[in-house]
């Protein structure tokens, strides 16, 4: 069974329980009908060439026709293809050429970067707007049946220390993402509401409360794009009860001047991840007594692996938590040998949720799937009761003087000063050092620290091997759409002029 089953199991055992509710219009749509909808959407794609296997690319704003047409697409046993809207054109013409899929579908919206990179694009592909896609009639392709071993989705990595890589997610590994989900923490009913606000081109977006939830007989609120006043007055109109957000949008959200003019009782659970989380933002959450959890995710492991549940939230702060139900952790060193309690290596995991492989690339998958274990490229310490507390990325290491430091702790450092906004902490190349640890820092407005106060601010609190030799300042530090900092671009501008 696949995940389009979900939907059509549901409306018969519940057709009448509200699936998706659309913000901007407040129009619901009930489970019964999304699985007509996506029935139907299922056959306008068939009669577009859409069969087996084939990619079906799309690229547009959170909306509910987006929702249904991934069933649909899953309904015909192809391959939904989710694109980030903030891509260029020249980076979406490159996720054709690697994806070679049939149709790119689009809204309104993104109709001009849909057609302006299929111009580019190497190869044809057909355009079709996200609404053409409604048969006249009432059409159902029936379902084509899938084994938890199909590929269901091809989701781009975010692309934070490359080119992004197509990850290819399987029904199997969306079910079981949805099981592992519902057993974390305070798990999640019918009666349960989300907000899609996240954007659904990425997996935390897609598949952290919102496929689960949909598997589970639940409500989703879909609203077309994040502005943290808009989304805060939703989470309480709609009563939301769980809430899945990256660092950056809870740190915009806390932001919003009447925070606390909104009720926000209904909230059982907020869920914050995909990157580090600053322990202000935490802080800040925790302090109006909601239950403000972190977990640790990647598209390759669809995205669910590590979940710091509520209980622990204040006597494990700064670790993600223990591993999802069904997965299994080792942290190893160079030569994937187990590293003892409370020593950093690489994560590696094992599970259902753990991805096919990434798309058109073998090579890399045998090399980050060897002995059975996903390689993750994260370095990670587990304590005795095994909570696992994430240190970086691997590629991110400074090694300077012989230390290795893990530039998210220096960064949380900077973080903590008043008037930091934000930060981010390199190695630049150092003919004394190896590598020299280099902050670059934006501050907020008015503020007047120095890098010299800075540089103190750090030696006071930790190492002076860790600390910064060299603080640059920008007005606004490169992050990609999940928010996460993009150091490979702050490593060429800076690592350049030798200072
Ligand atoms: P690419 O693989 O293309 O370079 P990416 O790794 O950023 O991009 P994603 O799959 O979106 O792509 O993100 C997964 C990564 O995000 C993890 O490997 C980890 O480095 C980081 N991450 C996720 N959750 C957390 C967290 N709670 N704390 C710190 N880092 C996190
Ligand atoms: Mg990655």
């Amino acid at each position: 069974a696949g995940i389009s089953t979900w939907i059509t199991r549901r409306a018969q055992r519940t057709p009448d329980a509200i699936a998706l509710i659309d913000a901007t219009t407040g129009a619901t749509t009930t489970y019964a009908q999304l699985a007509a909808d996506s029935a139907r959407r299922a056959a306008a794609l068939r009669a577009r060439g859409v069969r087996r296997g084939d990619r079906v690319m799309m690229i547009g704003l959170n909306s509910t026709a987006q929702l249904a047409t991934m069933f649909a697409v899953a309904r015909l046993a192809a391959i939904s293809v989710p694109v980030n809207f903030r891509l260029s054109p020249g980076e979406v013409a490159y996720l054709i050429s690697d994806a070679t899929p049939t149709l790119l579908l689009h809204d309104d919206m993104f109709a001009e970067l849909a057609a302006t990179a299929a111009e580019q694009a190497p190869r044809a592909v057909d355009l079709v707007h996200l609404d053409a896609l409604e048969a006249p009639e009432e059409v159902f392709a029936p379902e084509d049946p899938v084994t938890a071993d199909d590929v269901a989705m091809l989701m781009y990595t975010s692309g934070t220390t490359g080119k992004p890589k197509g990850a290819m997610l399987t029904h199997g590994n969306f079910e079981w993402n949805a099981i592992n989900m519902l057993v974390a923490g305070e798990g999640m009913t019918p009666r349960d509401k989300t907000l899609a606000v996240a954007p659904l081109f990425h997996i935390g977006g897609l598949s952290l409360y919102v496929l689960p939830l949909l598997y589970t007989g639940g409500t989703i609120v879909v609203a077309p794009a994040f502005d943290p006043a808009a989304a805060l007055k939703l989470l309480e109109a709609h009563k939301v009860t769980v809430h899945f957000m990256v660092p950056a949008m809870w740190d915009a959200m806390r932001k919003v001047p009447n925070f606390d003019d909104h009720d926000l009782s209904s909230l059982r659970t907020l869920l914050c991840g995909g990157a580090p989380c600053p322990l202000p933002v935490i802080d800040f959450y925790q302090g109006k007594g909601l239950t403000f959890m972190e977990g640790f995710g990647m598209t390759e492991l669809a995205p669910a692996a590590m979940i710091l549940e509520a209980q622990y939230v204040r006597t494990h702060a700064g670790s993600v938590g223990r591993p999802v139900f069904h997965d299994d952790v080792r942290i190893v060193d160079g030569d994937d040998r187990d590293v003892a309690t409370g020593e950093v290596g690489e994560l590696l995991m094992a599970g259902p949720n753990v991805f096919a492989g990434y798309w058109g690339l073998p090579e890399v998958t045998a090399h980050d799937m060897r002995g059975g274990w996903f390689h993750t490229g994260d370095l990670a310490r587990m304590d005795a009761d095994g909570f696992i507390t994430l240190v970086d990325r691997k590629k991110d290491m400074i090694v300077t003087g012989g230390e290795n430091v893990y530039p998210i702790e220096v960064e949380q450092v900077l973080l903590s000063h008043p008037d930091v906004d934000d930060a981010a902490v390199i190695g630049l190349p150092d003919p004394k050092w190896g590598e020299g640890v280099t902050a670059v820092v934006s501050l907020r407005a008015q503020a007047s620290v120095s890098a010299d106060d800075l540089l103190a601010y750090c030696r006071d609190r930790i190492a002076h091997f860790k600390s910064p030799r060299r603080i640059e300042f920008l007005d606004v530090l490169p992050r990609n759409a999940t928010g996460k900092l993009l150091k490979r671009t702050l490593r060429e501008q800076f690592g350049s002029d030798g200072s």
